[in-house]
């Protein structure tokens, strides 16, 4: 024990060691803990009158990404370690099928032209300690997440280590590690290596300072890596994260319905379970839909679009599609779909203060939506003051009684009022896939 102490304090006097812990002790010091930061009750920035749309831009384009295949320290019982050939690991060819192919035709998908992503894949590499010594908790708020943090931290530094000398990792916009593991052996498929103010900064053994790190096992279904570096390319803005979580920490962490034994492929709830906000109609959200759910054959998970609120803050709405409708307005709308990009109407904005506003959006079963549960016009209630992973976004849901927002659209001749906010969207009609709009404002 004395010895090992002794290593920690040792550890803690390198300077970048201590810069680390220092931003350590500063998520602890946050009480929403490592993942989440504390509510904001100032809201958006002061100042600013109303939270407007336009404060947003694309990442840079395009992103560099290193994948960095981790095979595990594994021991025979006479104590030698499996080489890597004798694992039971991913094949290269699959891993450039995920990160080089389905990853690159995702971001080209939902930004045609506008983010692009260039993908080198490493072999793999092995770390120096067992799975176990790297586990990670599924979930986001839970005892021993002190534990978890420190193994994260292991993981990422050591999976750069391996590669370091071979591979430049500060000429990288982000690191996409890949446990060569499955999640329930890793203890959850995986995580952004961030926390509620930022990406921690680390260097390699030789110097090199770390872009932002994603770690994911081999076997995670493929919507969480989307999922992520979307957080990764937004990045964060004074302290908050620009692409927020829009599924429920909360939910995540409690034990029950969610767990790593049904997340994807067992009971019908799972990844409904923790999205009770925003459900499948974002990636941020319910990240991935379960194919023909319907029937008890599993064909796979598949992924879905944006919300307007996720693709503004990418940067991937230009001003003129926007369509704003102030206090005391009444507008006529043709809306058009939101997964076509040349079109003259993609978002309706209805601001109400310098955190809270309106967006509403139409979703067709189509392109990178075609999995989605239905189409219609889709309504949205943000608030900028609600912290990632606490709802931020949130649907108004026009058909509550089907579970899980799966009808949360309104139909053509449906209407939402709200009487409070002197507010009323009603879907007059449908031309091809647009949806014709009449929104009243009162004063
Ligand atoms: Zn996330």
């Amino acid at each position: 024990m004395a010895g090992r102490i002794f290593s920690f304090v040792r550890f803690m006097f390198r300077p970048r060691n201590f810069i680390l812990f220092g931003s350590f002790i500063l998520l602890l010091a946050a009480p929403g803990g490592l993942a989440a930061a504390a509510p904001d009750p100032a809201g958006a920035s002061p100042g600013l009158a109303l939270a407007k749309p336009d404060r947003w831009s694309a990442p840079k384009s395009p992103q560099r990404i290193l994948v960095v295949p981790l095979a595990f320290s594994r021991k025979k019982a006479d104590g030698t370690v499996v080489s890597i050939a004798d694992q039971n690991l991913q094949s290269l060819d699959e891993i450039r099928q995920r990160y080089a192919i389905d990853l690159v035709d995702y971001f080209r998908q939902i930004s045609p032209g506008k983010i692009e992503i260039e993908v080198t894949v490493t072999g793999w590499v092995m770390l120096p300690k067992s799975v176990d010594e790297y586990r990670m908790n599924f979930r986001i708020y839970h005892p021993d997440r002190l534990k978890t943090w420190l193994n994260q931290v292991a993981l990422v530094r050591d999976g750069a280590n391996a590669i370091d000398g071979a591979y430049d990792v500060s000429a990288y916009d982000a690191l996409m590690m890949v446990p060569g593991c499955s999640s329930l052996e890793f203890g959850g498929s995986g995580y952004v290596f961030r926390h509620a103010k930022g990406f921690p900064v680390l260097w390699t053994r030789s110097g090199k300072r770390l872009p932002p790190v994603d770690v994911h096992a081999q076997t995670t279904p493929f919507p969480s890596l989307p999922h992520s570096l979307a957080h990764i390319m937004g990045g964060y803005r004074d302290g908050r994260v620009v692409v927020p979580d829009l599924f429920s920490f909360e939910a995540r962490s409690t034990p029950g319905p969610y767990s790593y034994a049904n997340q994807y492929v067992g009971g019908d709830r799972a990844m409904q379970y923790i999205s009770p906000h925003a459900g499948p109609w974002d990636i941020m959200s319910q990240h991935g839909i379960k194919i023909h759910p319907w029937t008890s054959l599993f064909q796979g998970i598949a992924v879905q679009g944006m919300t307007s609120f996720t693709r503004l803050r990418l940067g991937l709405v230009q001003q003129s599609q926007i369509c704003t409708v102030e206090r005391g307005d009444t507008k006529e709308v043709l809306l058009n779909p939101l997964t076509r990009h040349d079109v003259k109407t993609s978002v309706i904005y209805l601001p109400l203060d310098n955190a809270r506003y309106y967006l509403i959006e139409n979703r067709q079963v189509e392109g990178i939506d075609k999995h989605l549960p239905t189409d219609g016009v889709l309504i949205l209630k943000v608030d900028e003051s609600v912290p990632d992973g606490h709802g931020p976004v949130r649907l108004i849901d026009a058909h509550p009684q089907a579970h899980f927002f799966s009808q949360a659209p309104f139909k053509v001749g449906e209407q939402y009022q709200n009487g409070e906010e002197k507010i009323s969207v009603k879907v007059i009609g449908k031309e091809g896939a647009d949806y014709r709009l009449e929104i009243r404002r009162g004063m």
